[in-house]
């Protein structure tokens, strides 16, 4: 008889059909008229019943599946009255079905950290920039972001009303990612990609240096990092604090399945172990092809106000 799938392999493909009913509530939550939106840090730190929803979701749905594994979501709310509506218990037949990477097939419960956004780009969905959003399961390992799940609720929708709408980006370490066409930006272009809601003096003279042929403000570092392997944009560039660890395992995992590379500004990897401090307070530096390109122009001054 077949042996039965590797951890890793359950949970990403659990990952899927819960990032697929997280889209779901993401449009459904807008489409009902009311974003009950808080603030959390400040106006431009919200949360809105998307964000508290969806949390709730993902993390008690994975909890029930692997209850030796630790979740931690970017929203700090209670998982333990979670309704039962909420619940996702499926998972994607397709993912199941493919080999484990040899280095994983051992992985234990105990030893797997997910790291959850709920809703990245939320400024954004409170601003009807629909495209910006995504839902962010990354899955680390000894550290290591190893595996991811990006779902794009309102992928599709300015192609109108019969598109199918929203679509799941997933990969794994030594195995590739999927859910998309890996493309590359014409050689020699430079286009940096950056925040909309979150810039300020240092994030502006960062890419400055850099002299780019054009800078693409968008929200959400999911977005970003899509932007990346999609072909649409070279770099991703982000000097300053503000972005954490559920932002960027996700989306680290998939980029560096397709032999991109993402550090903080400096060249220092991240690391998602539990313990682990949730801010990149060092910023981001992201690519799918040409790291050092733009890793040697980063300006020493930047680098300077920018410590881990
Ligand atoms: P952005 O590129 O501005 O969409 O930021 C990417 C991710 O980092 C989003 O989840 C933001 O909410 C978060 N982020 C970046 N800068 C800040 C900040 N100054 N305050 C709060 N969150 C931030
Ligand atoms: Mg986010
Ligand atoms: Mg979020």
């Amino acid at each position: 008889s077949m042996a039965s799938p590797a951890l890793l392999m359950r949970v990403v493909a659990s990952a899927y059909s819960v990032a697929e009913k997280a889209a779901t509530i993401v449009r459904n939550v807008m489409s009902g008229g009311d974003l009950g939106i808080v603030e959390k840090a400040g106006p431009n730190d919200l949360q809105t019943k998307a964000d508290r929803l969806v949390q709730m979701s993902i993390c008690a749905s994975l909890a029930r599946k692997f209850p030796k594994v630790t979740i931690i979501g970017e929203e700090e709310l209670p998982t333990d009255d979670v309704t039962e509506d909420l619940i996702e218990d499926g998972h994607c037949e397709e993912i199941l079905k493919k080999p484990c990477p040899a280095q994983y097939t051992g992985i234990k419960e105990e030893e797997l950290v997910i790291w959850v956004d709920p809703l990245d780009g939320t400024k954004e969905y409170t601003e009807g920039l629909l495209d910006h959003v995504t839902v962010l399961i990354g899955i680390a390992y000894g550290g290591k972001a190893i595996a991811g799940v990006i779902n794009q609720p309102y992928y599709n929708y300015e192609a109108g009303a019969n598109a199918v709408l929203g679509r799941t980006i997933w990969g794994v370490l030594g195995m590739g990612a999927f859910g998309f066409q890996l493309t590359e930006v014409p050689a020699g272009k430079h286009i940096v990609i950056t925040t909309r809601s979150h810039s300020n003096a240092l994030v502006n003279e960062c890419i400055s240096a850099l002299n780019p042929d054009h800078v693409i403000r968008v929200g959400g570092a999911g977005n970003k990092i899509i932007q990346l392997i999609e072909g649409k944009a070279s770099a991703y560039v982000f000097a300053s604090p503000g972005c954490k660890k559920w932002d960027t395992c996700a989306p680290e995992a998939i980029l560096h399945a397709v032999g991109g590379k993402i550090t903080d500004i400096h060249g220092n990897s991240f690391q998602y172990n539990k313990e682990v401090k949730h801010m990149n307070s060092a910023g981001v530096l992201a690519t799918l092809r040409n790291y050092d390109y733009y890793a040697s122009r980063i300006p020493n001054t930047v680098k300077e106000t920018l410590v881990p």
